[in-house]
């Protein structure tokens, strides 16, 4: 699986962002040279590469995973403002009180 969030890595290694060559997603890498979010992915580019007859990957299966991907990355996001806004909430109402 592609590490979409920096928080996949202890907080004080060197990370990159980096895009995949093949698929477009956006991930984190440990390496610079880093190319592809997945090995799927380098899978694909390597057949592609090493084969002129390469079963064309889908277009569409492709954009479908990579928007998979960002969308579980989105909602854990947006899970974590949610928890956040509760949380003001809770201070909010707390100062209220007082
Ligand atoms: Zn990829």
């Amino acid at each position: 699986m592609p590490k979409l969030d920096r928080s996949d890595f202890k907080y004080n290694a060197k990370v990159f962002e980096k895009t995949c060559l093949w698929c477009g997603t956006l991930f984190f890498a440990s390496r610079s040279t880093a190319k592809y979010c997945c090995g799927t992915c380098r899978g694909y580019a390597n057949q592609a590469k090493h084969s002129e007859e390469a079963v064309p990957y889908d277009e569409t299966e492709k954009m479908i995973s990579a928007l998979l991907s960002e969308n579980a990355y989105l909602k854990g996001q947006l899970q974590r403002y949610i928890l956040e806004n509760e949380e003001l909430k809770k201070n909010l109402n707390r100062q209220r009180s007082e």
